[in-house]
């Protein structure tokens, strides 16, 4: 099987404008797709990930600007998408962390990590699926969280979109599971779950805890691991894009409905 065994097909990654959706947009380029990217950012940030994910191998990289809270702002960016080309493989992976106690969280953060981590996955895969099933080929993979499968304090919203995720999958995939044939590749829908990653998603809370330790940033990424992650190593975002791009392969076609671990242990205690 070619390295580019994505030739030919397209692909579009949410929130590849930092981060683990970066690292991804780059994998498929580099696996051969052409691949549409959206996320927040500057001008300049929104540039060099172009320039990033055309390096690494993609023969297109148009950006979508969306603000994924808004669900119009969604459909709307699906429509342009479509026009450019329906894609064959989807990755939500734009997200959003806030943490505090449930008794002290806002009402409308509650609502705006819901609407990023969870409903616009819905929306783009509503709008998206069909046209895979129809062809027979697709592969959805959603970046959830070790918190889609187990809870941590101050974080309810985060643990309740990630869960839902990882629920929306699942009956994504039983729906989508006997699209397509072997020949084609077959349609299927996963779930990521990375532990902690470096990445500025997880810088906030990498602060605090080398606040607590006199500044000291390394003893702060020390502390984080310690609590949850056995391997006390993070993952990079490359090593997650990894995992994505093996999802997309042929060989990959039955793999389905999975929610796959990508957290040095910290799911196995
Ligand atoms: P990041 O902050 O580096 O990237 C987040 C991306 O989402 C950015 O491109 C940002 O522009 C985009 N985004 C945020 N709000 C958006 C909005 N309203 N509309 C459009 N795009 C928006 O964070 P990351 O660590 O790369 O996170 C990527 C995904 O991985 C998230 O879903 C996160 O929950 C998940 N994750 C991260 C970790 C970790 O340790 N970093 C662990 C588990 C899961």
């Amino acid at each position: 099987m070619s390295e580019r065994f994505l030739s030919g097909r397209t692909a579009l990654v949410t929130g590849a404008t930092s981060g683990i959706g970066l690292a991804i947009a780059e994998a498929l380029g580099a696996a051969g797709a052409r691949v549409a990217i959206n996320g927040l950012g500057s001008a300049e940030q929104i540039e060099a990930a172009k320039q990033r994910v055309g390096a690494a191998g993609a023969a297109e990289v148009p950006y979508f600007d969306a603000d994924l809270s808004d669900p119009a702002a969604v459909e709307s960016m699906m429509a342009k998408v479509q026009a450019w080309s329906p894609p064959d493989v989807l990755v939500n992976c734009a997200g959003v962390q806030h943490t505090a106690p449930i008794g002290e969280m806002p009402a409308a953060t509650w609502d705006r990590i819901v609407a990023i981590n969870l409903s616009a996955a819905f929306h783009t895969m509503r709008l998206a699926l069909p046209g895979m099933v129809e062809r027979g080929f697709g592969r959805v993979v959603n970046i959830a969280s070790v918190h889609g499968l187990v809870a941590s304090v101050q974080k309810s919203p985060y643990v309740a979109s990630k869960f839902g995720l990882v629920g929306l999958s699942k009956v994504a995939a039983l729906e989508a599971a006997a699209a397509g044939s072997r020949q084609s590749g077959g349609v299927t829908v996963n779930c990521v779950c990375p532990g902690w990653v470096e990445t500025p998603l997880i810088e906030p809370q990498i602060s605090a805890r080398a606040r607590a330790a006199g500044g000291d940033r390394e003893a702060g990424v020390r502390e984080l691991l310690r609590e949850k992650q056995p391997s006390l190593r993070m993952s990079l975002p490359a090593d997650i894009a990894a995992t994505v791009v093996f999802l997309c392969r042929p060989e990959a076609h039955n793999l389905t409905g999975a929610a796959i671990p990508v957290d040095g242990g910290w799911t196995a205690q």
